[in-house]
């Protein structure tokens, strides 16, 4: 077969290099993946900043991706050449360990990671193990779904940890926010939508989407909320958060690296109020998500670039220059 391209990063701190590469073979349980759309993850931000420590490197980032079965590896059943598929952030876990036997694959002791130690989508090419992959049917742009793969499956796994409650905080409202408050709108809760200081684009975009509210991270909306998801990558965000959220309410942690949190007054989680983190998702969170997302009618508000500009995505994204979610087209 013909050359791939793949945005690699050899060392953190560096800019991705385009390069060359021959088109890998999927080994037994693999699928080729003919990729067609890459979303760009917060996460990528931290592996290319050197916030994650460990991956393996080189290392193609990339783990929102969607595209085409290209090739089958051995021993694969349930996909077919040409099918739409999706490679989520969990590439694979061991099967074996305490966490993966009880059903918290999530934690798995020694995970795979697309886009961290196995190489991701910022290519034209990627394999993955098929286990890990999702059919995505033919229903939505390629571009759009992207992001569903993790600002929406970690998303959906954050969202099921905030409760029930009718009442919801989101704090950081980039890509998963955008998705998550397009669910919670849809399931009947009211989203309150917390940002930068003074980004009323971020603001307006979330009252465009639903919110009934919108403001700073250190405003209090007029009424105590049940639950906050905490997207953006502040630690300060936590006891922010802690004092927005109702007696026994929760907040959610949802992202890999979040800077120290500042210290805090026990009174602020005094009154059974929860903060919890949210690691890595499972299958079944993928399998609810993919489910949900297209009944609740979630459109994504994307950004394309070139697979050869993912430098530029990655810059936008760490500056807050855009709404919604990156997405690179190889
Ligand atoms: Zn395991
Ligand atoms: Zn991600």
């Amino acid at each position: 077969m013909a050359n791939m391209h793949a945005m690699v990063l050899d060392n953190p701190h560096m800019p991705l290099v385009m390069r060359e590469r021959p088109v890998p073979v999927p080994a037994a349980g693999e699928i080729l993946v003919a990729v067609s759309a890459c979303g760009v993850c917060r996460t990528d931000l931290h592996v290319v900043d050197g916030e994650l420590e460990h991956p393996k490197l080189p290392i193609v980032p990339g783990h929102e991706i969607v595209g085409r079965v290209a090739a089958i590896g051995a021993g694969v059943g349930g996909f077919t050449l040409g099918e739409r598929v999706g490679v989520p952030w969990l590439g694979a876990t061991c099967g074996a360990c305490p966490y993966c036997r009880e059903g918290a694959e999530n934690l798995c002791d020694a995970p795979v990671f697309t886009g961290y130690t196995r190489d991701g989508g910022y290519a034209t090419h990627a394999v993955a193990d098929a286990r890990y992959c999702f059919p995505l049917g033919e229903v939505g742009d390629d571009a759009e779904i992207a992001p569903w793969l993790c600002a929406g499956l970690i998303g959906w796994r954050s969202y099921r940890m905030a409760g029930e409650g009718k009442t919801l905080g989101l704090y950081g409202f980039g890509a998963a926010a955008h998705i998550l408050a397009q669910v919670a709108i849809w399931q009947g809760r009211r989203v309150f939508a917390f940002t930068r200081k003074g980004d009323m684009v971020a603001q307006d975009f979330a009252r465009s989407l639903g919110a009934v509210w919108a403001g700073g991270s250190d405003d209090l909306p007029g009424e105590p909320i049940a639950a906050a998801v905490i997207f953006a990558p502040v630690g300060a965000l936590v006891p922010a958060a802690l004092k927005a959220v109702k007696k026994g309410g929760r907040v959610v942690c949802g992202g890999i690296h979040m800077s120290d949190i500042p210290s805090f007054p026990y009174s602020l989680l005094w009154e059974e109020r929860h903060v919890m983190s949210v690691a890595n998702l499972t299958r079944a969170d993928a399998h609810e998500f993919l489910e949900v997302a297209p009944k609740a009618g979630v459109r994504c508000e994307v950004t394309r670039y070139p697979l050869a500009r993912a430098n530029e995505a990655l810059s936008d994204l760490r500056e807050g220059r855009l709404q919604g979610a990156a997405v690179l087209l190889p």
